[in-house]
């Protein structure tokens, strides 16, 4: 299948997938299909792996085309981008082919070790290590596609402090995966909590660790350009939308092209990031750039909502389904320094963001 046989395929199930509300066995046959799970594996273990800037197009593209069945691709990948980079050749080798060829799925469950429970003084999951074994016991509080996955990327806490990262066999024994939750939107990633009761894993599964703060070194970490670029997928998906609606009506034109001037920007400042040739970016430019998703996103799907009118807010138009998207990015791998510049915005507090 070819990527552009996917995105048309993946658009038009879209409102079905958030409607169903169960696991998009079918969207991620279609990214097998499409080679795209092949992204971010390097060559010899098979894969095709993408520089960044290509990656970050294929994200935004896939996020416009169907949020859901994107997000389930960055766990996915989250995990196989873990793995690959791991410095044990072990599990690389033990993990990496069957995950390529599609015949294993993997996700991760790892924000309790970045932007959840941090408040806890007992870390969610604690882990005990010896010379051979590794043994976790707690609860992952998020893991996306748990019931689909084979495997599950996740981390612990040892009682001197230093974090590992390891895979699980999902139907280990002692791995309990919980029922998924009903959200807002996104329900058929199949999200819920994950109890590891004396799960004893081989210490060849270790991916990392033990080390102090071990999602440190990696790619892929809280309020990430990925988690950007998805938010900037279900913007461009809304420009189409106001584009339509001021090409039929005068009046709409003057913000309609606002909006898309704002979404331009946005695009250009967001790959600037990921291009090889612009790499002195200040310290917090990828804060910024999210929490400038995360406002452009929540604007641009309430002004879409505005333009439909009544139509946009009947259950399974594509505004519907955006609006209620936009939230996500509210939570979802949301750091301090991004929660608190859309706390200042929402309050119309003028504070220089750092
Ligand atoms: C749909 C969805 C899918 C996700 N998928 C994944 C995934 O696949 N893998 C993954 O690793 N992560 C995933 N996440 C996790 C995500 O990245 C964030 O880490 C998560 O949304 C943070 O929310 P939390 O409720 O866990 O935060 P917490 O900080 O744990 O807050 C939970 C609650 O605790 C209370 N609280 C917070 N701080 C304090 C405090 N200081 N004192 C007292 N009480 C406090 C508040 O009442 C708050 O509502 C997912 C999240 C969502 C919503």
């Amino acid at each position: 299948m070819t990527k552009t046989d996917l995105l048309e395929r993946l658009a038009n199930s879209a409102v079905d997938v958030d409607r169903c509300g169960k696991w998009p066995h079918e969207q991620i046959d279609w990214l097998n299909e499409a080679g795209v799970m092949k992204s971010v594996i390097p060559a010899e273990y098979g894969g095709n792996e993408l520089d960044s800037e290509a990656m970050t197009h294929e994200y935004h593209d896939l996020a416009k085309a169907c949020l859901t069945t994107c997000f389930i691709l960055t766990q996915r990948n989250g995990a196989c981008q873990r793995i690959a980079s791991s410095p044990f050749p072990e599990v690389r080798e033990a993990l990496l082919p069957s995950l390529v060829s599609g015949q294993h799925f993997a996700t991760v469950g790892i924000s309790h070790l970045t932007t959840s429970r941090q408040y806890l003084k007992t870390p969610p999951v604690q882990v005990e290590m010896s010379n051979d074994e590794v043994t976790l016991n707690g609860q992952i509080p998020w893991v996306t596609g748990a019931s689909a996955a084979d495997w599950i990327v996740t981390g612990g806490t040892c009682s001197d402090g230093q974090q590992v990262l390891v895979a699980v066999p999902a139907n280990h024994e002692g791995v309990e995966v919980q029922p998924f939750v009903q959200l807002m939107a996104l329900t058929a990633s199949e999200t819920t909590s994950v109890k590891l009761e004396n799960v004893t894993v081989p210490r060849s599964l270790l991916i990392a660790g033990p080390t102090e703060s071990v999602l440190s070194s990696g790619s892929g970490g809280a309020g990430s350009v990925t988690t950007s670029t998805l938010a900037l997928g279900v913007i461009s998906r809304m420009v189409e939308v106001i584009e339509d609606q001021s090409s039929r009506r005068e009046e709409l034109v003057e913000t309609a092209e606002l909006l898309k001037g704002e979404y331009s920007v946005l695009k250009k400042d967001l790959f600037a990031l990921v291009s090889p040739s612009d790499r002195d970016q200040p310290a917090n430019a990828t804060a910024e750039i999210r929490r400038r998703c995360n406002s452009l996103v929540l604007r641009m799907t309430q002004a879409a909502l505005t333009m439909t009118k009544g139509a946009g807010y009947v259950k399974g138009h594509p505004v519907e389904l955006a609006i209620r998207e936009a939230m996500f990015f509210l939570v979802w791998s949301c750091p301090a320094n991004v929660a608190q510049g859309v706390l200042n915005e929402l309050t119309c507090r003028e504070v220089s963001f750092s």
